[in-house]
């Protein structure tokens, strides 16, 4: 489903992604894990248009964009384009975002009805589906405010879920939240996994890596530096950089 290839990314002089190769097939559950600043996030805003990358390419089903600049910093894509990418491969942050003055339930409807023109009465009975899914059903008439963090990020991942998309993009969903809130939402992320849905998930948190991954990849100064399926890169990891970041995060 999404195909990158030799992804090279810098902020000025900063080179962050030095040549990155990643892959998430349908069903899939790809974990991104790494130090601070290995430039996961960076990975995942290139993914859906948020970043212009240098060099590289990032394929969506089958729909490519390319940059091949040398330093500029162009944006190949289309308006069209990027649209597309972005509500096919929806992304959901460490900080929620969700807008504060709107409800619960209209946060989850927006984008459907506004970007893509839906009906509401039809995307307004799919988002409450799934706040029930995520068990806030009964905060749909909340406002954000009123939400603990654990509701909030799982009202994020209903807004994220109702755009239909092919895959999320998770970047850190639990690192901004209480210990015991994190369960809540990791039990959301593990029911999705359930589900095969694709997904590109950047955690700190390397249970869960563990518990819901195919596969694991480890970016390490932006290069891939080790990556396999979860109970090799956990159990027998080969490289002394991955022994040494696994000892110091688990
Ligand atoms: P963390 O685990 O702390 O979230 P990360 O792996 O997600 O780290 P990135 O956020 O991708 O790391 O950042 C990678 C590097 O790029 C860092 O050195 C960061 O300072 C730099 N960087 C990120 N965004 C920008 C930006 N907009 N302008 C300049 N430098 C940036
Ligand atoms: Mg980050």
């Amino acid at each position: 489903v999404i195909a990158i290839r030799d992804l090279h990314k810098s902020y000025g002089t900063l080179e962050v992604l030095k040549g990155v190769s990643l892959e998430a097939r349908r069903g899939q559950v790809v974990s991104l894990i790494g130090s601070s600043g290995s430039g996961k996030s960076t990975l995942l805003r290139c993914c859906n248009l948020l970043e212009n990358s240098q060099q590289g390419e990032i394929a969506f089903n089958g729909e490519a964009v390319r940059w091949k600049g040398h330093g500029l910093d162009r944006h190949p894509a289309d308006r069209a384009q990027v649209t597309r990418f972005r509500t096919n491969l929806s992304m959901v942050f460490q900080q929620f975002n969700l807008w504060s003055h709107m409800s619960v339930l209209q946060n989850v409807m927006e984008a459907p009805v506004t970007v893509l023109r839906e009906p509401a009465p039809e995307v307004e009975a799919r988002a409450r589906k799934l706040l029930d899914k995520v068990g806030i059903g009964d905060k749909a008439g909340a406002w954000p405010a009123q939400l603990s963090g654990g509701q909030q990020q799982r009202a994020a991942i209903a807004r994220a879920l109702c755009m239909q998309p092919t895959a999320l993009l998770f970047d850190e969903p639990t690192s901004a939240l209480d210990p015991e809130l994190q369960q809540e939402v990791v039990r959301v992320i593990k029911d999705l996994a359930g589900e095969h849905r694709t997904m590109i998930l950047v955690t700190h948190d390397m249970r869960l890596a563990q518990d819901v991954s195919d596969h694991v990849v480890f970016l390490h100064q932006g290069l891939i530096a080790e990556e396999g399926p979860p109970d090799q890169l956990f159990g027998a990891p080969k490289t002394e950089r991955l022994r040494q970041f696994l000892s110091a995060t688990m």
